[in-house]
């Protein structure tokens, strides 16, 4: 079924890993899709190979002008945009004490300050037309804590306070703000992770595999489809069952 037939959507980081999964799934549901990241090369071969309409696009989202650009280059190439999926996302990971300054500031600047750069241009566009999805990917670290990643799960922590605020303002509008929160995902993020801490990961998933993009961009696809016009402000944990 092409549920997303007609349907325009954002994917930020759509050029690996979880957003590529999920831009290809929205292509597969029948929406054109405009690829975002910071290289517009890898953006634009991911965008090359989708099933339906698609085009990548150049843009660091932490960069509230070039967010404004980025809005109004997709709206001329592809249409208004119906779907944005703010998933772009970075880890720099160290104990608190030995935590830098800039390692505070890059992973809060793109994670959650680029969602906000991207929503509140969009969110106005959406709420003149009355309707819209906007899906944030966020992480069930920022629903537990991760010791080794305070400013990773206080951004995504923010994700979700930030999601059930934006959700409240527009709900009367007709646009709907969700959150994904993956658990443990097979992804260049966390190909790093060393043995011995994927074993202990491995042991709380109660379904017994790791993740897959594949098993977050279903759940983006459901929440950006019909299926889901009566759910706004929730956190939907995909996870293999590790955190409940
Ligand atoms: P990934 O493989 O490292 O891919 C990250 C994507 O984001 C790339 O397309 C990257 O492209 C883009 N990106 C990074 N910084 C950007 C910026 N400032 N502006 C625009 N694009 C940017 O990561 P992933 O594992 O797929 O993760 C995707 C999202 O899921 C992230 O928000 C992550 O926090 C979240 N998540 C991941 C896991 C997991 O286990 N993998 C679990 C929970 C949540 P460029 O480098 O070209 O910009």
């Amino acid at each position: 079924m092409r549920e997303l037939e007609g349907r325009v959507a954002i994917v930020t980081g759509g050029s690996r890993g979880i957003g590529r999964a999920i831009a290809e799934e929205l292509s597969r549901a029948g929406a054109s899709v405009a690829v975002v990241a910071r290289s517009a090369d890898r953006a634009e071969a991911v965008a090359s190979g989708l099933e339906c309409r698609g085009a990548g696009f150049a843009c660091d989202v932490a960069d509230s002008e070039a967010c404004r650009d980025l809005v109004a280059a997709v709206e001329e190439s592809l249409g208004p945009v119906d779907i944005l999926v703010n998933n772009a996302g970075i880890t720099r990971d160290n104990i608190l004490v030995r935590l830098k300054d800039e390692d505070w500031e890059a992973v809060l600047e793109t994670n959650l300050r680029g969602a906000f750069n991207t929503t509140r241009v969009v969110a106005r566009r959406m709420m003149k037309r009355r309707e819209g999805r906007i899906i944030n990917i966020a992480s069930v670290v920022g629903l537990t804590g991760n010791p080794g990643q305070a400013n990773y799960a206080a951004s995504k922590a923010g994700l979700i306070g930030f999601t059930k605020s934006v959700a409240q303002e527009l709900a009367a509008r007709g646009v709907l703000a969700n959150v994904v929160a993956p658990g443990f995902i097979e992804t260049d993020m966390t190909a790093g992770l060393p043995e011995e801490a994927r074993e202990t990961l491995f042991g709380r998933i109660p379904l017994g595999r790791f993740g897959t993009p594949d098993d977050v961009a279903g759940a983006v696809r459901w929440l950006a489809g019909p299926a889901a016009a009566y759910v706004t402000g929730q956190v939907l944990v995909v996870d293999g069952g590790m955190v409940m």
